[in-house]
């Protein structure tokens, strides 16, 4: 069953003092993620594959009087064991804490039939929105804990409630990510403070979205913007026992 939030309203400093990983910051919905999260208090970590983007986003986290944020530059498709590994600690000696994880880059790969889908194309999805997600959170999970409520949240999609025709791998990998936020949530279920649950962005106006949608007018979907108050509510200390669960963002 899928949850959506109604009318919610954050509070200024829902967010303080609390650390904060998102992945995918320089572009589309993360960078606006993370300059939402860092308007309401939170210090914000800047994973991407791409460092001027990043930098940009720094640089707009800083201007509007944020707490300042860091920038981790990785290509989760280039990413292994170690990497994640490496990262931790990175994390663990310069802040000492982690209370936030957004699992928000993403790759769209190919829209064709599974009988022509491209196999190298078909591991760098599953490698980005799957493998490097696992890896990710395998490797934090220790530093949430420490938290007093850490919150962990993995990106969904339609197409990865309901398969359709021609998504091929990106489908493939949010039911992947769904099944990934259940088993992490039941685990954590009773024994830990940490809370597990998705969001289905819904249409958001993005470069992903164009690419998958050449001929929509950006326009006529949502902005980032309009679909944040679900992503403050499940980061931020309203949302404390809420676990397992899949959200739409959008009504
Ligand atoms: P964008 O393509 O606009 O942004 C994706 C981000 O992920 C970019 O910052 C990109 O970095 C980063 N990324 C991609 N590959 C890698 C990689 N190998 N290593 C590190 N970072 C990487 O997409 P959206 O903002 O639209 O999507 C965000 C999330 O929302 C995704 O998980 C997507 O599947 C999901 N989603 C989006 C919807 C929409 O309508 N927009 C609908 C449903 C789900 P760079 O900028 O450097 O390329």
């Amino acid at each position: 069953m899928s949850e959506t939030i109604t009318d919610y309203q954050p509070r200024k400093d829902l967010l303080k003092d609390k650390v904060i990983l998102v992945t995918g910051a320089g572009d589309g919905i993360g960078r606006v993620a993370a300059k939402t999260f860092a308007d309401h208090g939170a210090t914000i970590i800047l994973l991407g594959r791409t460092t001027a983007k990043l930098e940009m986003v720094y640089d707009e986290i800083e201007a509007a009087g944020g707490p300042q944020p860091a920038i981790f530059p990785m290509d989760l498709n280039e990413a292994r064991i170690e990497t994640f590994e490496h990262f931790a600690e990175a994390v663990d000696q310069e802040f000492g804490r982690l209370d936030g994880l957004l699992h928000n880059a993403g790759l769209l790969g190919q829209r064709t039939p599974i009988a022509n889908y491209h196999y190298g194309t078909w591991q760098q999805v599953m490698q980005v929105n799957v493998n490097a997600a696992f890896g990710l959170t395998k490797t934090l999970l220790p530093m949430l804990e420490n938290s007093e409520a850490g919150s962990v949240i993995f990106t969904g999609s339609g197409v990865g409630l309901k398969g359709r025709a021609f998504w091929g791998a990106y489908a493939v990998s949010k039911f992947a990510t769904e099944g990934l936020m259940q088993v992490l949530a039941d685990e954590m279920d009773g024994v830990s403070n940490i809370r597990v649950n998705s969001i289905n962005p819904g249409a958001t106006r993005t470069n992903m979205r164009a690419t998958a949608y050449p001929g929509e007018d950006p326009q006529t979907v949502a902005a980032p913007e309009d679909i944040m108050p679900t992503y403050l509510y499940l980061m931020g200390d309203d949302s404390r026992g809420v676990s397992g669960k899949q959200f739409n963002a959008q009504g």
